[in-house]
Parts: C-alpha cells; structure tokens; sequence
C-alpha cells in the first residue's frame, strides 16, 4: 500500500517492530537501548515473549546464542534465570566447545518477566494491535496500519511475525484451523500482502507434543532427574534469585505406543497428505521417528514442568499430530501414564516464511528496503535462533535511522553471525536449526566467553547501561590480571599433590608452570588457582575462572582456529561490487551466475557459501571483479554489510 492512510490519526517512530514473540522482543529492546524512538506493536500484550512450544531456553548451540544475545544487553538470559525451574550443563562430559546451558523455565513467569525487562526500557512503546498492512513510500517501507484503523509511520520496521503468517493447525486428517499458534489468530492479510510484493516463499511447519496432568502421572515408574544449578547462569549481568526448582521424570516409549501411532497413521496431519509443507528433520514428531527408525526398540520421553504454580507437563519427545483421541491411547500406553488426563493435545502447525537470502545480511529486504524481517518469518526454528536475528535487526535498524555503519557478527565472532550469514546467503530448504556442526570456530564460540566476544562491541553500539559496562570492564579487567598471573604462576608439588592425588592425578616430582598442570584432563582452575605460588591478590569471579581455564586447556586448538579465521577473514572481506553484472560473466558456470545475480553477496566468502558455487566459480570470479574494477566500473565500494 503506498502512502499513509488518510484521516487516521498519526505516530511517527524511528523503529517500530511487529510481533511481541524472542524476535520482536530483542529487537524493539535493542532499538530503543540504542537511543531510537521505538514501538512494539503486537497482536496481544499480555502474551509477549510467549514460548509457543516447550518453556525451556538453551540447549546444544542454543544456550550459547542464549548467552550471545544477553552479552549484547539483551532479554532472554535474564528472563530465562528469573523463572528458571530446573538447570542442566548439557555435554559436561564432551569438550567445552559443545557445553551447553539449557533451563526448565516457568512459562506464565517468563512472558510476564520479558514484559518487565521491555517496560524498563524508557524510549520503548508497547501497543496491542494487530497489523493489516504496511505501508510504504517511494520504494520504502514506511509505517504500518493496525485493525482498529491506527497507522503508525516509522523509518524502519522490523517484521517478526513467527508462526502466525496465514498459520494453520493441524490436528489428525481433517481438523484445520486457522491460527498462530494455539488460542491466537493467524496473521492473513498482512501475508497476503508480502506475497503479492512477490517476494520469494515457501510453507514450513513444526508441531510441538500434549501436555498432561501432573497430578495423573504415576511417577514411580519414572527416572527421576534433578537439575544442577550450581550458581551457573544465562546473564552476565544480574544475579537472579532462583526459583524453587523442579524434576524432570524420564521414561521410554516402547513398541505399545509404536504400534498405536503405526495403525494410525494414515490420521496424521502429516502422513494423511493434509499437509505438504517442510517439517524440520532434526526435531522428529513420534509419527516421523516410527515410520524413520522402525528397527528403534523404543524412543525417550521426558515429562518436563511448565510452571511453579501447575501441575501440567510437557511430554518432551512425543511431538504429534495425531488426532487427540489417538493421542490419549498412546500416552496411556506408557509406563506411568496408563490413567494420566491429557490437559492439551499436540498439533502441527504450517506457515508462511520469506526466503532468507532476499535479505541482507543487516536482515533489511532487499526488494522494499526499511522492512527487516527477523525470527521464524526467515525459515528458522527455536526461540534463540529468533532472538538472535530479532537483535541483529534491531541494533542495524537502530544504526540505519542514525545513519551509522551496519553491525554484522563474523562467523568467527559469534553463533548469531554463523547463523544471519548461513540465512543470508545459503538460505534454508528446511526450517533451520543451529547446531555446533555449523561453526567452523566451535573452541572459539564457546558458552563461557560471550561476554569476552561481544560485550567490547555492545558498549560501542550503546546497548549496555552504566552499570552493565562497569560488570564488563571488571570482567575484562579479571581476564587480563589472571592471565599475567597464570603466565607466572607455579605448582609446586607440596602444595598441589594432595589436589592431583584426590581427583586420581598424577603427583609432580617437581615444580611446574601452572598453565601446564591446568591442561591435565580434570584439573579445575577453581581449585588449583588456590594452591598456586603466587595466589592471586584478589579473586576473579567465576566466569572468568572458567573462560581462563578453556583458554589454556586448548590454547593449542584455539590457536589454530583463530589462524584459519584470520584467513578466512581475508577472503570474507574482498568486497563484490553491487552492481556487478553477474549474468553477463560467461566465464562462471550458468548456475553461478544466476545464484550470484538473485543473491548478491557482499563478500568473496559470501559468494563460496552460496550452495553450488564451485571453486572454479569463485576463482573465474576474482578476475571478473579486477577486471570490472579496471574498467573504472564499479560502485563506490559498499560496505561488506549493505548490499
Ligand atoms: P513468535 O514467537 O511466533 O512470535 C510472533 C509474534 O508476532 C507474536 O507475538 C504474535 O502475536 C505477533 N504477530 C504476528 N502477526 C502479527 C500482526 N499481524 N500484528 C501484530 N503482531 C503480530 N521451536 C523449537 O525450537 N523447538 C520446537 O520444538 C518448537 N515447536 C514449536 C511448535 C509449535 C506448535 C510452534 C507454534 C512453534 C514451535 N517452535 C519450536 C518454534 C518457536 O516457537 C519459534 O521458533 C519462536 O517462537 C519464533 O519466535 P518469533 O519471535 O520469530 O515468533
């Protein structure tokens, strides 16, 4: 719709964000800590910052996204420590470059403390509404107009609609309805006019399991798992109080509830053809993991807490779409769960997403520039994921109406460049997941040093307050001063032997540099710090205890990352002009030319992870870029972020 809409009554804004889910909430927060006038508009306040699916935050990739993002003044660690019912270290027992913080948290509690943390927030506006349309102005995105006739005019917006884009429920063969997630409305004529901008897109779907009623579960049939808080931690910056904390119970879905959801299977949503949309292949639905691994014994469930104050659980690991009376069956068919009442059936959902590599890699639109499109709109899936694009949005929304330079994390800088750039310029078949696999800097983009990372580019963009800079500079201060410390510092066996004979080290002869005995398998710098000559003159804080201990456990590995990421810096930043004429470079391959032309890749390093450029390509590509420039052709150089 061009031009705001006449009569209705004006707002103007420098950002506003639509949606109030872990992409709209990162990114309004983001925008207005960095000094732009900033509106969240969302269909229904009091659910902001709802988990639509479990209430956990973290996991293998995720937990660390979780710590980025809160390392850049962000929502989703304090919220997730504040309402946090049951805490696990994933992968304690593998390298510290795959540990992974993961919390239990309470759902209700959680919504309710990212309204708190967005409220605290002085230059952030919060309305309900929801948007109908968006409105431009000579090619740009300009404002929006809500249902109940407001329009707002901003100079940016950032779209982070989820699930909700013409979403559809599905539930068994025949029951469909039109939703965004459970009990909220799905968002159509605001899609209707993404797809008639035509911009390129696709139908993904994701379901999530029933829930039940603690209070009908036998749980002596169950393992029980208690979680270990341990003073570990999301947030840098506040010291939450812990809630009283809850078990998870653990059990084994056996060949009984296999042969339930196998004679069912032509009513699933997703096997009956009610559905054609892409699923994701890494969070299976019981369906998927009977039909994928039918030689599998039985498959782990977990009932998992949904709040303080409720007995319900969330059955984790029975993901379907089944109709519910067959839902009922089969959980009754599990151990413990023979007389259990199901409080909520689980479903499918499909929706629409916008292909991600029509973005740049500020997630600004290419076609209809001043729109940024953040969160599952992109083709991701996972809380953190979304939270991670919403911040990238909202800082580079902020830094465009202050006409900064763009900010845009490097693969070897955090997860959330790993995953913009893989959006950006691979774009996805499948909704995406992050995933260690998909870093090549894993020892470098570990849990314990997103402070380190990021926290020096959060002051520079104005993301922290007063009081969260004094915490980074104490910490940054801590790892400087530990590490002259531990360059000098000595065991001497008097001292440490008894520590090396209790965890079944072996004892020293002799005295040893402390950065040598540190690398031994189970020596804790936490305990060892203490028996060194010297000890340190005044302690350093936990984090940075554990952020020195990795640095010199695999200061040999993270040697040799931080090498190859120099390098790969190298190529990253060769800039492609923007206007180069790729369809006319005959000397790259038909494919090339034509991935190059539909995704313009700021970067050499870009270009190579576009799926199907080769080598060759890449190489015929250097020299059409000389040669382009030779000819005096090329556009003043752009930035390796806004093309
Ligand atoms: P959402 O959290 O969906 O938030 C979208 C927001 O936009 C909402 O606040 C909505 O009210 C608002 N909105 C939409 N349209 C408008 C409009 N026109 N005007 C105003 N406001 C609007 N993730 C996993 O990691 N694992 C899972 O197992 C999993 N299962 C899922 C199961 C289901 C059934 C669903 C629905 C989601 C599941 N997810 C899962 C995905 C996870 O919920 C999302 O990845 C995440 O919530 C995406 O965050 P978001 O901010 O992009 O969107």
């Amino acid at each position: 719709m061009d031009g705001i809409g006449r009569g209705a009554k004006k707002l103007s804004y420098d950002v506003l964000v639509i949606g109030g889910g872990h992409a709209g909430c990162e990114a309004a927060r983001a925008a207005a800590r960095m000094g732009a006038k900033t509106l969240l508009v969302t269909s229904f306040l009091a659910r902001v910052g709802q988990m639509s699916c479990n209430p956990a935050i973290g996991g293998i990739a995720k937990g660390t996204v979780a710590r980025e993002v809160d390392a850049l003044g962000g929502i989703m660690g304090r919220a997730a420590d504040q309402t946090t019912l049951h805490f696990r270290m994933l992968n304690r027992s593998k390298g510290p470059a795959v540990w992974a913080p993961r919390a239990q948290c309470d759902r209700g509690l959680y919504s309710r403390a990212v309204r708190t943390l967005l409220e605290l927030e002085a230059g952030l506006d919060l309305y309900q509404g929801s948007v109908v349309a968006l409105h431009t102005d000579r090619g740009r995105a300009a404002g929006v107009e809500c249902q109940d006739g407001t329009v707002f005019r901003a100079r940016c917006t950032i779209l982070t609609a989820g699930t909700f884009l013409r979403g559809q429920i599905l539930m068994g063969s025949s029951v469909k309805i039109g939703a965004g997630r459970a009990g909220d409305a799905p968002s159509v004529p605001l899609a209707e006019q993404l797809l008639d901008l035509g911009l390129e897109s696709g139908r993904f779907k994701t379901g999530t399991p029933p829930r039940i009623d603690g209070r009908t579960v036998d749980f002596s049939r169950f393992e029980r798992q208690d979680g270990e808080l341990n003073g570990l931690r999301f947030s840098h910056w506040e010291l939450a109080e812990i809630l009283p904390q809850r078990p998870c119970w653990i059990t084994q879905a056996g060949p009984a509830v296999k042969e339930v959801v196998a004679d069912n299977l032509a009513e699933s949503a997703m096997y009956s053809g009610a559905s054609s949309a892409q699923g994701p292949r890494y969070c299976p639905s019981i369906e998927d993991k009977v039909l994928k691994f039918p030689d599998a014994e039985s498959h782990r469930v977990f009932l998992e807490p949904e709040g303080l104050e409720t007995a319900e659980l969330y059955v984790n690991g029975l993901s379907t779409s089944l109709p519910a009376d067959v839902q009922r069956r089969f959980l009754a068919r599990i151990p413990g769960l023979e007389a259990t009442r199901m409080t909520q059936p689980g479903y499918a959902i499909e929706y629409d997403f916008f292909t991600p590599t029509q973005l740049t890699s500020t997630l600004e639109l290419k076609p209809l520039p001043g729109l940024y499109l953040a969160g599952q709109i992109n083709g991701t899936t996972g809380y953190e994921e979304a939270a991670g694009q919403g911040i990238v949005a909202g800082i580079n929304a902020a830094l465009a109406v202050s006409e900064r330079e763009p900010w845009v994390p490097a693969r070897d800088e955090a997860y959330l460049g790993v995953l913009i750039d893989d959006l950006v310029t691979r774009g996805v078949d499948e909704p995406y997941r992050l995933f260690t696999s998909r870093a090549e800097f894993r020892l470098i983009l570990r849990q314990d040093n997103c402070l380190q990372r990021l926290g020096p580019t959060a002051t520079r963009l104005g993301l922290l307050t007063d009081a969260e800079k004094r915490i980074l500079d104490s910490h940054l201060e801590a790892l400087d001063r530990g590490r002259d410390w531990l360059g000098q510092a000595r065991a001497l066996p008097a001292r440490v032997n008894s520590y090396l004979v209790s965890i079944g080290s072996a004892e020293l002869r002799e005295t040893q540099p402390a950065q040598r005995l540190l690398k031994r398998p189970g020596v804790q710098l936490g305990v060892l710090g203490e028996l060194l000559e010297p000890t340190i003159e005044s302690a350093l804080g936990a984090d940075a205890v554990t952020v020195l201990e990795m640095e010199t456990k695999y200061d040999g590995y993270i040697s040799r990352e931080k090498e190859r990421a120099g390098q790969l810096r190298e190529r990253e930043s060769l800039p492609l002009p923007s206007d180069l004429p790729y369809r006319g470079l005959v000397s790259l391959s038909t494919e090339a030319r034509q991935k190059l032309d539909q995704i313009r890749p700021s970067t050499l390093g870009q270009a190579s992870r576009i799926p199907g450029i080769s080598p060759a390509d890449l190489l015929a590509l250097l020299v059409e870029v000389r040669k382009f420039r030779a000819q005096g052709k090329a556009a003043a150089s752009p930035s390796a972020a806004r093309s």
